[in-house]
């Protein structure tokens, strides 16, 4: 298919970076290159920056409605066109098309639901001290700064621009180097609903370009998500130049428990489906799934049953249910992690290599009797490969569940209401579900992490308010 946005999209303009410098976007199932793109430098963060800081005090004046109309009428071309955007991301990150659909369709939702939320984000009011009147304004930061991982595009782009610009920010957004090109049409979309030039800023480019805008000094409020490492980075360069403030959202290593009284093939259609998901490479991918003994090997077999039950081939044809890993590198990383499990001792009861010649698709794997400590149950694998490890008691499987640097999600399956309950308030995580998968979240909750899978909330109510700061206004008057 032809892409017709390659380049920077700043202030309301296409333009080439100051370097003129581009970099190839390839296709995971095919290894051919789709096109190039321009790519950002230091000095183009700095003209993005200019454009979103001279563009956010008319902005911020607009009455709430007009920008509330604006995002309306993006969500409305975002439906007209989500067959460009579903296209874009299946072929530069390989999710299959009708994954890719599915999820910019949430993202509509998303944008409909924050969008109407803005009208009740106000402040508060106070009449504890004698003489006074007090009330809280929030209003919003100025021009904020965004990076976005490759794993989900379309939504991510969404995720993070919808709240930040409906609040009254102005953005400078950054995309993965993996997948820029549905944020590009995003950008030319956000353009025809009206968006005046400078308030949605979106570049391309690598860890180095997203450097420069974590370290620049003029943003007020940097959003990130991608891996812990990185999401370290921003935090560190955020505090060494303007102490803007910082939300990331990072890995992952998810608990899946299942105790002998679950429904035994609901919670194995669950967790294998979950792990399926974008071939495993997502940051709520049950990864670690926990089964008390008793109904172990009847758990295994039904989860072979699902999990192993894909259709790879080509992520655009609409039957294709398994697409590849989104480069070499993490196609390297994942087939590491696995020969590693293999060499400490874990039995690799299905898959465990390259599933096809071409293209960097990974067989669905599963490994047993992993030796406690293993790497396979503390690094995040982001690919379609499952620890699963038998437990005996309650006690035992919330230390093992909580024995993580990360804590974004959990899940637990047992019929036993009070035993859920009990689960939910003991395991560290930022989202937990009862009898539910993690990619089954509710669109209105708060979303983040505990521990290293990051600091702040995206989604619902807590989620817009972080594009807030907040002022207290006292008045003082005569008694
Ligand atoms: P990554 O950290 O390699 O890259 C993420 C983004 O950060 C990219 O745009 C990249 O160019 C940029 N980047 C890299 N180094 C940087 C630096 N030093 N300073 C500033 N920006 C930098 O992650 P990825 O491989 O693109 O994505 C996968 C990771 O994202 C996984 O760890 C996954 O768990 C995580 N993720 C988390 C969530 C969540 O909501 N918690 C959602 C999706 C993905």
């Amino acid at each position: 298919m032809a892409v017709t946005y390659t380049k920077l999209f700043i202030d309301g303009k296409w333009v080439s970076g100051t370097a003129g410098k581009t970099f190839p976007v390839i296709n995971p199932a095919t290894e051919e290159k789709i096109t190039e793109v321009a790519e950002a430098d230091d000095d183009d963060v700095d003209v993005a920056y200019t454009a979103a800081n001279k563009a956010f005090s008319a902005w911020r004046d607009f009455s709430a409605w007009e920008r509330i109309n604006r995002c309306l009428k993006l969500a409305e071309l975002i439906e007209e066109n989500i067959d460009r955007l579903a296209q874009l991301d299946c072929i530069s990150m390989g999710m299959p098309i009708n994954l890719c659909r599915t999820l910019i369709h949430r993202g509509i939702e998303e944008i409909k639901y924050t969008a109407g939320l803005t009208h009740d984000i106000t402040g508060e009011t106070s009449i504890n001290t004698p003489g006074f009147l007090s009330f809280t304004l929030r209003q919003p930061l100025g021009a904020c700064a965004a990076i976005i991982p490759w794993n989900v595009p379309a939504f991510m782009w969404i995720h993070k621009v919808i709240p930040c610009v409906v609040a009254g920010n102005t953005i400078v957004l950054k995309s993965s180097e993996k997948s820029p090109l549905s944020a590009l049409l995003l950008a030319h979309l956000s353009h025809e609903a009206g968006f005046p030039p400078g308030v949605i800023n979106v570049i391309s480019g690598f860890g180095k370009t997203g450097a420069a805008l974590a370290s620049h000094h003029g943003f007020r409020r940097i959003s990130f998500t991608g891996s812990t490492a990185a999401g370290k980075a921003v935090l560190e360069a955020a505090a060494k130049s303007n102490m803007k403030r910082v939300s990331v959202e990072c890995g992952g290593k998810h608990p899946a428990i299942i105790f002998h009284d679950a429904d035994i093939k609901d919670a194995a259609k669950s967790t294998a489906v979950n792990l399926q998901l974008n071939s495993g490479q997502a940051c709520v991918a049950n990864s670690r799934i926990y089964v008390q003994t008793g109904i172990y090997s009847q758990f295994i077999e039904e989860f072979i049953k699902i999990f192993t039950n894909v259709k790879m081939g080509s992520p655009l044809d609409p039957t294709t249910t398994f697409g590849p890993l989104v480069d070499k590198k993490q196609f390297d990383h994942v087939l590491r992690l696995i020969d590693e499990a293999k060499e400490s001792g874990a039995n690799p009861i299905t898959g465990g290599g390259r599933a096809t010649e071409l293209g960097y698709f990974v067989q669905p794997t599963i490994f047993t009797d992993i030796p406690k400590g293993a790497n396979l149950l503390r690094t995040e694998v982001f690919g379609p490969v499952a620890a699963i490890v038998q437990f005996e008691t309650e006690e035992e499987v919330i230390a093992l569940a909580n024995d993580s640097e990360y804590g974004l999600s959990a899940s637990v399956y047992t019929r036993d209401v009070s035993r859920g309950i009990r689960i939910a308030k003991a395991v560290e995580a930022g989202t937990i579900g009862i009898n539910a998968a993690s990619h089954e979240n509710a669109y209105n909750m708060p979303f983040g992490g505990w521990k290293q899978s990051g600091i702040g909330r995206e989604k619902g109510k807590s989620g817009l308010e972080e594009w807030y700061e907040i002022k207290a206004v006292n008045i003082k008057h005569t008694v």
